[in-house]
């Protein structure tokens, strides 16, 4: 059987076909950097946050403010941030990072995500009068972090940054730090969001649409699912898997400053090395 698909190997290929194939079947992959290390970090804090949820919205027991709302949200996503640090303290040992910096640096990040928590969590409460476990229960839109999916129909798997989930549907967010395009979202975005929605209609969700958060969440994009849409994002599995099934890697990009930014650029333009790795590659199929 063949192996899933993380979806993160289609950022790589929409940046370039040839990275990926040098990464994953050459093992030609970059060292994990402080940054890397961070998002784990956050991405260990936001599940924790998941798990927090129900009791910091069952402690609205009385009608509130909004700012006393966002005040329990975060007392709690600051614990949630300091198990996920703790956590990893060897890990930031190692690579020199102090954990007072690590903190200030990542509570932005996790106060930045959670406002979404505390504007539908207080609309709710304002709106339908309700509060404790009733609240918790009544609550529409749940928001979930970082949900982990995976699909043998689709051949990928992913972790969605952000699914709001209704009765019966659900709406999947992806964010980056980038710009926004003029107008809609850019390719690899609408690739990725697509895949989301699929994961999620096959979880037996209504899923009409996706949105892209970006310059950190500050300017939302949404993307409507179409039948297009949906052929798209299954022929672009198809081609990335042909391209790692490949006995060559693909060409190199005709793109400079592409190039100029990728960690393999020296390797990746001297025939003879690719000509060593491609010997050392047994032609084992890894996906
Ligand atoms: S150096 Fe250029 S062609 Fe080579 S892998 Fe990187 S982006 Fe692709």
């Amino acid at each position: 059987m063949e192996r899933l698909l993380p979806a993160h190997f289609l950022q790589t290929y929409h940046f370039c076909p040839r990275k990926l194939y040098l990464e994953e079947n050459y093992r030609m992959r970059p060292p994990r950097t402080k940054g890397d290390l961070k998002r784990a970090i956050l991405d260990e804090a936001l599940k924790y946050t998941n798990r927090a949820e129900p009791g910091v919205v069952k402690s609205i027991n009385a009608p509130t403010t909004e700012h006393r709302v966002a005040d329990k949200y975060y007392d709690s996503n600051r614990r949630s941030l300091q198990e996920a640090i703790i956590n990893n303290k060897e890990a930031l040992a190692k690579e020199g990072m102090s954990i007072i910096d690590t903190h200030k640096q990542l509570w932005y990040d996790l106060r930045h995500a959670t406002k979404a928590r505390v504007r539908s969590t207080y609309e709710f409460m304002a709106k339908n009068r309700v509060y404790g476990n009733e609240l918790w229960w009544q609550l529409i839109p749940k928001i979930t972090f970082n949900l982990k999916l995976s699909s043998e129909k689709y051949g990928v798997e992913m972790t969605i940054y952000r699914v709001d989930n209704y009765p019966h549907s659900a709406v999947p967010h992806l964010i980056t730090r980038q710009d926004p395009p003029e107008r809609g979202v850019w390719q690899n975005h609408r690739t990725e969001l697509a895949l989301a929605m699929l994961l999620l209609a096959e979880q037996g969700l209504i899923v009409q649409e996706g949105v892209v958060d970006y310059a950190n969440g500050t300017t939302e994009r949404r993307l409507e699912m179409t039948a297009d849409l949906h052929d798209h994002a299954q022929e672009l599995v198809r081609r990335i898997r042909e391209t790692l099934k490949s006995k060559d890697p693909p060409p190199r990009v005709d793109n400079p400053r592409k190039c100029d930014r990728c960690p393999h650029k020296e390797q990746c333009y001297d025939d003879q090395y690719m000509q060593a790795k491609k010997h050392e590659h047994t032609g084992q199929v890894t996906f």
